[in-house]
């Protein structure tokens, strides 16, 4: 869908007030906005002073592990060729981000706001979390630099996720099980955003996805766009040229705006969002905020989100936790109506094979979110060209499922 005529650019976004076209904005409370602008201009100061580049880049080397590989999925790429017509059958990569400390591309956010947070003298960090990954990320830089760490989770998550939330608790954070709501991701936000107002001079709220009122969407992607330079730069020197596609799933959707937003300007790259369709887009039971929501306004930004016909946000479902959002990044809103990015969805049984089939061909289990866009890959791999490069941002791995999987295929552990 091409609403728009096409800019001359698609990396310029957003403008001086956070707009990505209708897009995004910050529809926060008054009381907000002094901390939000205070935010603005540290990160401005930041992003211009040459320390902080330097810092971004000894940590990500020494303590995330970057870069992590781009790695040609081999077995994956014959095993398709071979469902494939003569010829066909696009060549895979993937970009490796569950080799990353901590399992996930969270990391990658974290520490530049961690590093932010200490810029501005804040020894107090807050942070949202749904499966527990961003919790985890956020706890761990916590303890690398000695700050107090307090995690708003949805009760339910609390239940669910247990392993992640004893992991913040060894790290030394503080997990504050949120009872509001349906008691999952979008309420410990809320309550996030309201510590944030109650605790204004201490406090430094680190936000984990692409999401949340300006500069959080465009500071989240500039935070997380490593994924997308390092994968340039790998695929010029294993192919000599850049990737035909890319493909990511979508949460919120940082690790995708990461990996798409280099990109955005190389016209001949196509580009696939993949959100989750949990039982299907019809059934209602799913978390597909741009294929079967409309645009609103949630936690300080307009953006497509789940809605009922009141235009009460509705529950989002998806075997991933990590994907259980009922929104999505303002900037994936603004890339879809202007048609540069194909936004797909997945449906949980379409996961499920995929995340076998990685385990057994690769040798890599993949955590569900990026499973969901492995199923992607399968189908759209056996319509592409053989010399088709197509990339694969595997954001994070599977371990963190492996209780879950046991248990949908019928096994205990
Ligand atoms: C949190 C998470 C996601 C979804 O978040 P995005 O902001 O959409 O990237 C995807 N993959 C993994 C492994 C995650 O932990």
């Amino acid at each position: 869908m091409t609403l728009n005529p096409a800019p001359n650019s698609f990396r310029t976004g957003p403008d001086e007030r956070g707009r990505f076209g209708i897009f995004g904005g910050r529809f926060v409370a008054e009381t907000l906005m002094p901390l939000i602008l205070d935010l603005e201009k540290a990160y401005a100061d930041a992003k211009a002073d040459p320390s902080f580049k330097a810092d971004m880049e000894s940590y990500g080397t020494h303590y995330i592990g970057r870069p992590s590989p781009l790695y040609y999925a081999e077995r994956l790429t014959e095993h398709l060729r071979a469902q494939a017509p003569a010829g066909q059958g696009a060549k895979i990569f993937f970009k490796r981000e569950e080799l990353n400390h901590t399992g996930s591309h969270k990391v990658n956010n974290v520490l530049g706001q961690i590093l932010l947070a200490r810029r501005m003298g804040k020894p107090r960090i807050i942070a949202e979390t749904g499966a527990g990954q961003h919790g985890v990320a956020t706890a761990t830089l916590c303890a690398r630099f000695g700050l107090k760490c307090v995690v708003y989770m949805g009760a339910v998550d609390v239940e669910r996720q247990a392993p992640n939330v004893f992991r913040m608790k060894m790290l030394g954070a503080e997990v504050i099980p949120v009872q509001s709501g349906t008691r999952t991701l979008k309420d410990a936000m809320n309550e996030a955003l309201r510590d944030w107002v109650t605790n204004v001079s201490d406090t430094f709220y680190c936000i984990g996805t692409v999401a949340g009122p300006h500069p959080y969407p465009a500071m989240v992607r500039d935070f997380q766009s490593v994924i997308g330079i390092e994968t340039k730069q790998q695929m010029l020197e294993m192919e000599g040229r850049l990737p035909d596609s890319l493909i990511a799933c979508i949460g919120g959707g940082s690790n995708a705006m990461g990996l798409f937003h280099p990109f955005l300007d190389d016209r001949d790259v196509e580009i696939y969002g993949v959100e989750a369709a949990g039982h299907g887009v019809q059934s209602g039971l799913h978390a597909a905020s741009l294929t079967g929501g409309r645009p609103g306004v949630l936690h300080g930004n307009r953006t497509y989100l789940l809605m009922n016909e009141d235009g009460q946000i509705a529950d989002a479902h998806s075997i991933s936790a990590g994907l259980d959002y009922p929104g999505i990044g303002p900037e994936h809103a603004w890339l879809h109506e202007m048609g540069r990015v194909t936004y797909l969805s997945a449906t949980d049984a379409e996961t499920l094979e995929a995340f076998k089939l990685c385990s057994m061909l690769e040798g890599i289990i993949p955590a569900l979110e990026p499973a969901h866009a492995l199923s992607k890959v399968m189908e759209l791999a056996p319509t592409k060209p053989a010399e088709h490069l197509m990339v694969l941002n595997l954001s994070g791995r599977g371990d963190k499922d492996i209780p879950q999987v046991a248990q949908i295929f019928g096994q205990t552990l």
